[in-house]
């Protein structure tokens, strides 16, 4: 369990450090010098290995839950992180959306935790997707009901849209835990996803329709890779349908430009999850910055099982 955890974890804050420094660039640019390997500096200035937001609310989410589901904690992590610089490379948060901002801004100001999230219809960036992964892993050693990630979503994105998300890309965490192929797992992940809100929404579904109409045979151009969180969640399964190493997979997604370290690390922690940890580069985590971080609290949370 704990190399499986490492694994998605790993995989996950590798695609964000690689990510990074292309971060909001151009997918002409990359086509002109596309990326095969961790650099750093780029748009944030940063060093290579450096991972974001992405992989810090990931971190203060698992340090959370080895105590348990408890959204008011988990909301308290956030906080250290934001205005403390808890679970970053260097000691500063950097890479904060808009909407994250201010729903911490709001659990700052007293709002309990499950109402902290926007529920507006611009609220619906890829802020609570890129951090759910260890929502997933806690429902299925759990065995929890994975109705609690609107829980999970709504702490910083409580709109329906940024919710069936977070829905779907547990729901197909899950069916790789099981064993399934990323292609099975994701046909099984839409399945569940529709099955569940056609009735009560299904207004709402139609923005998901190209997950069930062949996304992985659009082109590349058909693809949007920017932060709005139904173009992040197709960019990423896009890239885990098309590839078949982690590698692939994650340099595909920094190539498509624009949000490359948050679709990077949605698609690699799914890969790094899938191909297991051995097949991540091993220069690649070494550079990773804080890793013995990264590596203790993936271990606090495996031992809460
Ligand atoms: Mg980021």
């Amino acid at each position: 369990m704990l190399r499986k955890i490492k694994g998605a974890v790993f995989g996950f804050a590798v695609g964000d450090a690689l990510g990074v420094p292309m971060e909001f660039k151009s997918r002409q640019e990359r086509a002109k010098v596309p990326i095969c390997d961790m650099v750093g500096f780029g748009t944030y200035n940063q060093p290579e290995g450096t991972w974001s937001d992405d992989t810090s609310m990931t971190l203060a989410t698992m340090d959370s839950l080895k105590y348990g589901i408890d959204y008011e904690n988990i909301m308290k992590n956030f906080k250290k992180w934001m205005y403390e610089g808890y679970f970053t490379p260097y000691g500063t948060a950097f890479d904060i959306g808009m909407a994250t901002k201010e729903a911490i801004g709001r659990y700052r100001n007293g709002t309990p935790a499950l109402i902290c999230g926007g529920n507006g219809e611009m609220d619906n960036g890829n802020g609570s997707l890129m951090r759910i992964l260890p929502a997933a892993l806690y429902d299925f050693y759990k065995g929890e009901n994975i109705e609690n990630i609107k829980n999970f979503s709504s702490l910083t994105h409580r709109h329906i849209r940024s919710i069936m998300a977070c829905m779907l890309y547990t729901d197909f965490i899950i069916h790789i835990l099981k064993g399934k192929s990323i292609e099975n797992a994701f046909e099984n992940a839409v399945k569940f996803l529709f099955a569940y809100y056609k009735n009560e929404e299904s207004k709402e579904l139609a923005n998901y329709n190209r997950l069930i109409k062949n996304l992985k045979n659009l082109s590349e151009n058909e693809i949007k890779s920017t932060g709005y969180v139904v173009d992040t969640i197709e960019a990423a399964f896009w890239c885990l349908l098309n590839t078949s190493d982690y590698s692939s997979c994650v340099l595909k997604a920094v190539n498509l430009g624009g949000d490359t370290d948050t679709i990077a690390a949605i698609a690699g922690g799914a890969a790094g999850l899938y191909y297991g940890i051995e097949n991540i580069p091993e220069k690649w985590i070494k550079k990773l910055a804080k890793k013995d971080l990264i590596d203790k609290i993936c271990c606090g949370f495996a031992e809460s099982f």
